[in-house]
């Protein structure tokens, strides 16, 4: 693609032209084009945007030399070419001069094509440089930095923008071109004196590296000071070697470092400590390091009152804090509607302002104020307030976006605050809960229930007497049945104390109400409570209702004695939560008291059962063993059978009425234990009498007694012990067909050691757990070999239980058993 070029051709000679037109097309270019003669024509053209003329060096009205003057006279700057048919030197060195680009010659045509190209890339290099110039000039004249550049061997100014002239109060250019480099010296004093040999020192190492920073304080005649950048850099110009200097004010910079600074700090603070008001006296600190101002305050927004109230403040006077502290700021004055509103305010005339009261300022010595309001996710938490007083400073709008910044801060760090006490506090009071739930749990009688409760609610509230009422329905009244903090004597008169519902309306009312009553005692509406409460001493009481099944039973009060305080919600929600706890733990007595009966009853039932079992059992056995001995005459060996059938069976079932009585009494607990001293040999003389005949009935087992010597008296219920060993021995007969029993009896770790070993069947391990079980065996089915009703070990296990005493288990099957048995001495 051929490049578009605009040509103006001075050429009388329309062939000549066409030719030049031929060889810019070879070039590469698609020329649009105009050709002229005269003056006029050529000049009318010139602003028309060519891009570069073609001009014959004389024309019949006009010629090459004067186009060109004409040109340079607008001031336009396009490349210029002579194309003629004759040149001589001198005209050639004219035209150059008078600055054309170049000259061809008519014969030598083929040149202008590369010659165009070269002054067209000249031409774009040159308007480059110009636009170039004027940028730095612009730069130069417009800039807010000082720019200026000094100048070898004396270094002193050679030029320098109007910023520099301000900057550094010149009464005109040449008074400011007559100063030295000391200007710049990093020792420059207010006066403008400085050490010449720092400002050596300074240009010498900016001309050996080629440029040379450094950060400067900039004092003004009047004693003001700026901070400043200072950039000498190395130039050559026109093969000059010069020295360029710019100055930047860097305030605005250094202060929004400072402020970065600070609010970072804050930040810091909010963020490492978790006391509130700690932050606050952090921050106030810092607000008035970095703002700076003289005094800072922090009021909270309560919002009940639509008020703001101090709450914490820096750099008031002792003598103005209680007035400072009495201020209060409520809705409808200008300054809270303002802040309310979400605006800041700023007064830094105190006089012409409507927004604060001009008799506050006064009074509190303020001369200017600026009040930022706390806003945390569009909720209002408070306000900040910076104060100048002696200093008279006013607040500008960089104090005011600091400010802002730290309000911000401070809002989300009392949020956390809040949050963190709630979650303190939510955690507190579940732990007390937790604590009070855990307990009352485990007391399952109701006075010690009620005790505890007492007391525990004394404790986790932390006040100083609790009590439990509970309705006693034949009084028609509330009677006290458990308290916490009561001398003896005190209790002895409270326990007289007895409130009906009309002594209690209010209580009874706010408690159905409120789930809670609170109050002063002094506060209760004349009534019996109340006489009954002040001459106990109390002084303000919480009190929260216990019930079973939602109906009320009593309540459980938890009361200061001799205190001005008064409960707080914090108390009311663990108060609450007690009641509910009590309440819950009252149904469980209740529950486990009506178990305990339902059970006492059965046992009563299944004894009377027995018993009444056993009495005609009894007679059947009598009459059995009269048939069996003929006393009613001879019988056939079929009738004998039977009855010998009828005689074991009679005596299985009598043994299980036997087993269901004994379990029953001990369950009913109407097995009193009867403690004498036991002499343990005799008591094994008694049992060996016992089980001769069972033992005798083994042929092929061997029965024998281990009794060590010197066995120590033992403290138990003979009775039952003497049980305990029977069963354990008839067991071991029992499921042993052959082999041996062996019972040793020794002193074992401070008592008695008693082991029943057999050879017998054995017992699985996973038997041996449930063995202790009532009614169970290893072989339940109705097939199996050995009678019995699985009662014998379950009572061995409850009666050593009551002994003191502890039973173990060792066994292979197929080999046998071994039982042990401790028991204590029991001194
Ligand atoms: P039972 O009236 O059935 O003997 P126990 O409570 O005395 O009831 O025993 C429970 C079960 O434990 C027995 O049925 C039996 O299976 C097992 N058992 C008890 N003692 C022994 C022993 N010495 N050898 C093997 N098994 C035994």
């Amino acid at each position: 693609m051929s490049e578009k070029l605009r040509i103006l051709i001075l050429e009388d000679h329309p062939p000549d032209a066409e030719l030049m037109l031929g060889e810019v097309r070879r070039a590469g270019y698609e020329p649009e084009w105009k050709r002229v003669e005269t003056e006029p024509d050529y000049l009318s053209q010139l602003d028309q945007g060519w891009e570069i003329i073609l001009a014959d060096y004389s024309l019949p009205q006009f010629d090459g030399l004067r186009a060109l003057d004409l040109l340079r006279e607008c001031g336009l700057d396009i490349p210029f070419i002579i194309v003629s048919a004759v040149i001589g030197e001198e005209m050639a060195v004219a035209a150059m001069k008078a600055g054309a680009g170049d000259y061809v010659m008519k014969d030598k045509l083929a040149r202008l094509g590369p010659v165009v190209k070269r002054e067209l890339r000249d031409a774009a290099e040159r308007r480059e440089k110009r636009r170039a110039q004027d940028r730095y000039r612009m730069l130069f004249e417009s800039s807010r930095d000082a720019i200026m550049t000094l100048e070898p061997p004396s270094w002193r100014f050679t030029s320098g923008n109007p910023a520099t002239m301000k900057m550094f109060e010149a009464k005109n250019e040449e008074e400011f071109l007559s100063r030295g480099p000391w200007e710049l010296s990093p020792d420059r004093q207010p006066d403008g004196r400085a050490s010449v040999e720092k400002s050596r020192e300074m240009i010498e190492t900016a001309m050996r590296e080629g440029s040379h920073f450094f950060e400067w304080t900039h004092r003004r005649i009047g004693g003001e000071e700026f901070p400043a950048d200072v950039l000498l850099t190395r130039m050559e110009q026109g093969g000059k070697v010069m020295l360029q200097a710019t100055v930047r004010d860097i305030t605005d910079r250094k202060r929004a470092e400072a402020e970065q600074a600070a609010l970072f700090e804050i930040a810091k603070d909010i963020a490492g400590v978790v006391d509130l008001n700690e932050i606050l006296k952090r921050v106030h600190q810092r607000v008035a390091d970095v703002l700076p101002c003289d005094r800072v305050f922090t009021y909270y927004w309560d919002a009940a009152c639509r008020t703001y109230r101090a709450v914490a403040w820096h750099g008031v006077p002792s003598r103005l804090v209680p007035d400072a502290i009495a201020l209060e700021f409520h809705s409808g004055q200008p300054v809270t509607e303002r802040l309310v509103a979400g605006e800041t305010v700023l007064t830094n005339d105190i006089v012409n302002q409507s927004v604060v009261p001009l008799e506050i300022l006064t009074h509190f010595g303020v001369t200017a104020v600026l009040a930022v309001p706390l806003v945390v996710r569009g909720r209002m938490r408070g306000a900040l307030a910076a104060l100048n007083t002696e200093s008279g400073h006013r607040f500008d709008p960089h104090q005011v976006r600091l400010f802002e910044g730290i309000a911000q801060q401070v809002g989300v760090a009392i949020e956390a605050a809040d949050l963190y006490r709630a979650q303190e506090e939510e955690a507190a009071i579940a732990g007390a809960l937790a604590r009070v739930g855990q307990e009352l749990i485990s007391s399952l009688s109701s006075p010690a229930l009620l005790d505890r409760l007492c007391q525990l609610t004394a404790e986790v509230l932390g006040c100083d007497h609790s009590s439990t009422w509970l309705w006693h329905a034949p009084d028609k009244a509330f009677v006290p049945v458990a308290r916490y903090g009561d001398s003896p004597e005190q209790w002895e008169m409270m326990r007289l104390v007895k409130l009906g519902r009309s002594a209690l309306a209010t209580q009874l009312a706010g408690m159905e109400r409120k789930g809670v009553f609170n109050s002063k005692v002094a506060d209760l509406p004349d009534s019996e409570a109340k006489v009954w409460a002040c001459a106990h001493g109390l002084t303000a009481s919480l009190m929260v209702p216990l019930r079973r099944g939602g109906e009320l039973v009593g309540f459980q009060t938890a009361d200061y004695r001799g205190r001005d305080d008064v409960f707080g919600g914090r108390h009311e929600r663990i108060v609450r939560g007690i009641g509910q706890l009590a309440s819950l733990a009252l149904e469980n007595v209740r529950l486990i008291e009506e178990l305990e009966r339902a059970n006492r009853l059965k046992s009563e039932f299944v004894a009377t059962m027995s018993h009444e079992l056993r009495t005609p059992l009894n007679i059947i056995m009598g009459y059995n063993d009269l048939l069996l001995e003929e006393t009613f005459g001879s019988l056939t060996p079929e009738q004998a059978e039977s009855l010998e059938y009828m005689k074991r069976s009679s005596s299985e079932l009598l043994e299980l009425i036997t087993a269901t009585l004994d379990l029953s009494r001990l369950e009913a607990g109407r097995l009193p234990l009867d403690v004498a001293v036991i002499h343990l040999p005799d008591l094994l003389h008694q049992i060996d009498a016992a089980t001769r005949e069972a033992r005798e009935e083994r042929l092929r087992v061997a029965f024998s007694w281990q009794v060590a010597p010197g066995l120590p008296p033992l403290r138990t219920d003979g009775v039952k012990l003497k049980i305990v060993i029977k069963n354990l021995i008839s067991n071991a007969l029992k499921f042993t067909d052959h082999g041996s029993v062996t019972v040793s009896v020794a002193p074992n770790d401070g008592g008695v050691a008693i082991t029943v070993a057999d050879t017998g069947i054995g017992i699985a391990a996973e038997a041996r757990e449930i063995i202790f079980e009532p009614f169970r065996q290893v072989d339940g089915s109705l097939t199996r070999p050995y009678g019995g009703a699985g009662l014998g070990l379950y009572v061995v296990r409850r009666l050593l239980d009551m002994l003191g005493g502890t039973i173990s288990v060792d066994s292979e099957v197929g080999h046998g058993s071994t039982f042990r048995v401790w028991l204590p001495t029991g001194d």
